[in-house]
């Protein structure tokens, strides 16, 4: 990153002209403007917003518009470079302190502190314990502390930092000095943990919806993953960027390897890779265009990159938080994106197993399986999927005209008499024949399939052999995936054999029916893409985009990559992509007319204005 440009003179700058001129941007979005004046005022503040609300400008604005530096604690190290590149490529003087400097470095960002030259300071929450840094920041003027990723301070959440839980001495060695912590993360128990934790009891307290509206749910029947995902890249996705998340650090490989082959740019990530292998491919992933980074959900905290056009799912995640985490990866610039999952009957056995054999007690057993079951609730509610995922979070919603179910409704059919005869089956192998099966086996029996084990078992002989003709193996299947989802049907063991459970015996005994969710015919239809960049080589055009604008976009995405490349940052900290695209669309013809656009501040319309002008003039 070259050194920033001569930092705008904001003297007597209110929030909305920051806003505006800094940032280029001419509305506040949500309850940004009531936090930004609450910490203005010299007042704190906790924020809860979903991943993409906007968290960042709540503080960086107070920082920029109260006298001093506001230092930001974050506990995402390798992330902080990142963050002040984009800083800094607005105009805004930022700098971090933490273990990857040298000497010299460090110096030089204590001098630019202490000398009242920073706008904002990154530090490592563990920085903060060191008596060192502790009298640095005596020496200089603090604007704001703000806390990112305040949730690591619970010690019951999944990403805990002990570091953290210091930060409560902030507030007595610099009373004065206004605090904000910010969370992406939903329950009312980790909002009310991080207010105990971190003194915040004056603070004022904002809570955003949780909703991500720009994110489509999608939810489909297992049949092929590989196959199905690369239908999506190829259909919907060509040229995105995207994370494809796998169970096992195997099938990660796997599925680079055949992304890769299929002509799809695919980087692995698991925690079996060396560490330096790890941090290139995170680093491509940021840096470079249209690449999929395949991993298990090891990769991802904190990394935010904003044109992460889906988030693909081939195995069943363990619960709808660590989902709707991963999912939330997409889109975080408002855009249009996909949050797909193939889900199928193996991944309920698998997980089911896993839980099983998994150490810990029977308290610890039952949660798991608590998070499962509400996991399996969603994948196969025939309801729209958003109303069920807020609910989750303890939100009212309204059906939302984006997830599956909503654009192609499922339909529900009584499943009793199939669940009858399915659960029958394996009664009477498990009593006439002494033994207990896999599905495969009591699907033979259905369908009356004779092979050399139904023969040695004399299969032919049960009562229920080929009473299931009018359902297909793929059908009967299903129908045994959504009995254990539902918890009428239990697997066991090593060998994933099906055992009855009291709910069983209930459909049996003719005292409950059930319901079960048939699966659209077709593939729900999403945004409609243009169908010839189905078949052809080109990047179909964003759905929102007029496809006449398309080949100019197209241009200055090429004129941002090489610009990014030469300038050795990530291609969205030039513009990002709903910035290009509203430039491709109103194709401004003057300075003055380009500095309309959102995103487009003062900064960069004067270091890329004129290049963007001569692209449009082309
Ligand atoms: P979070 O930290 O909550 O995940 P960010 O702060 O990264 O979200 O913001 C997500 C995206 O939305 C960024 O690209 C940011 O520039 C943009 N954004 C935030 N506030 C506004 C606004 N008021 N108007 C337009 N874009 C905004
Ligand atoms: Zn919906």
């Amino acid at each position: 990153m070259p050194a920033p440009p001569e930092a705008p003179d904001l003297t007597g700058a209110g929030p909305a002209e920051v806003l505006r001129r800094i940032f280029g941007y001419d509305s506040f979005r949500g309850s940004q403007q009531d936090i930004i004046e609450t910490v203005v005022e010299g007042r704190d503040a906790l924020v809860l917003m979903p991943t993409g609300g906007g968290k960042s400008l709540c503080y960086q604005i107070p920082a920029l518009v109260r006298p001093g530096t506001g230092v930001v604690i974050s506990p995402l190290i390798a992330l902080m470079q990142n963050q002040v590149d984009a800083l800094r490529a607005l105009g805004v003087r930022a700098d971090f302190l933490n273990s990857t400097l040298t000497m010299d470095q460090r110096r030089m960002v204590e001098q630019e502190f202490v000398g009242g030259r920073l706008d904002m300071l990154y530090l490592a929450p563990e920085a903060l314990g060191t008596p060192g840094v502790q009298q640095l920041l005596d020496r200089g003027k603090i604007s704001l502390f703000a806390i990112d990723e305040a949730h690591c301070v619970s010690q019951w959440g999944h990403d805990f930092r002990p570091d953290y839980l210091q930060l409560s001495m902030l507030h007595e060695r610099w009373p004065d000095v206004p605090r904000i912590a910010l969370t992406a993360t939903a329950t009312s128990a980790t909002h009310a943990e991080i207010a105990t934790r971190l003194k915040l009891s004056d603070a004022k307290h904002f809570v955003a919806s949780f909703d991500r509206p720009n994110i489509q749910y999608r939810i489909v029947p297992k049949d092929g993953p590989q196959q199905q995902l690369l239908e999506l890249l190829r259909t919907e996705h060509r040229g995105d960027a995207g994370i494809v998340y796998c169970l096992s650090r195997a099938s990660v490989e796997k599925t680079a390897e055949f992304l890769s082959r299929e002509g799809i740019p695919a980087l692995p990530y698991h925690a079996g890779l060396d560490a330096g292998v790890r941090a290139r491919n995170q680093s491509r992933f940021l840096r470079e265009e249209g690449l999929v980074m395949v991993a298990t959900v090891a990769f991802g905290m904190g990394i935010d990159k904003p044109d992460v056009r889906f988030v693909a799912h081939l195995d069943l995640p363990k619960s709808v938080e660590g989902y709707y985490q991963e999912t939330g990866r997409a889109g975080r610039d408002g855009q249009p994106s996909t949050a797909w999952l193939a889900y199928g009957y193996n991944d309920v056995v698998q997980q089911r197993r896993m839980i099983e054999q998994s150490e810990g007690d029977l308290a610890h057993k039952r949660s798991l399986s608590t998070h499962l079951d509400a996991m399996l609730a969603l994948c196969e509610t025939v309801q729209c999927r958003r109303v069920q995922l807020l609910n989750y979070f303890g939100e009212e919603a309204k059906a939302c005209g984006n997830c599956d179910t909503c654009l192609t409704a499922p339909e529900q059919w009584d499943g009793t008499i199939p669940a009858q005869k399915l659960l029958s089956t394996i009664l009477r192998l498990h009593r006439e024949r002494n033994r207990k099966y896999g599905v495969g086996k009591a699907v033979d029996v259905l369908l009356g399939r004779e092979t050399d084990e139904t023969r040695r078992g004399r299969h032919q002989e049960l009562s229920t052999w080929g009473i299931g003709a009018d359902l297909n193996e793929a059908q009967w299947r299903s129908v045994a995936r959504q009995l254990i989802a539902q918890g009428l049907l239990a697997v066991e063991g090593d060998y994933s054999v099906l055992v009855l459970t009291d709910g069983s015996r209930e459909v049996l005994g003719r005292q409950r029916t059930v319901m079960l969710r048939t699966e659209p015919k077709r593939p729900s239809k999403s945004r409609s893409r243009s169908s010839a960049s189905a078949a052809g080589g080109v990047k179909a055009a964003p759905a929102d985009l007029d496809p006449a604008d398309a080949p100019l976009f197209e241009k200055l995405r090429t004129w941002r990559g090489a610009t990014a490349k030469e300038q050795a940052v990530p291609a969205y900290i030039v513009f990002n992509d709903a910035t290009l695209k509203q430039i491709a669309a109103r194709k401004p013809s003057s300075l003055a007319e380009l500095a309309t656009v959102s995103g487009v501040g003062e900064a960069k319309l004067a270091r890329y204005g004129d290049a963007v002008l001569a692209v449009l003039a082309e």
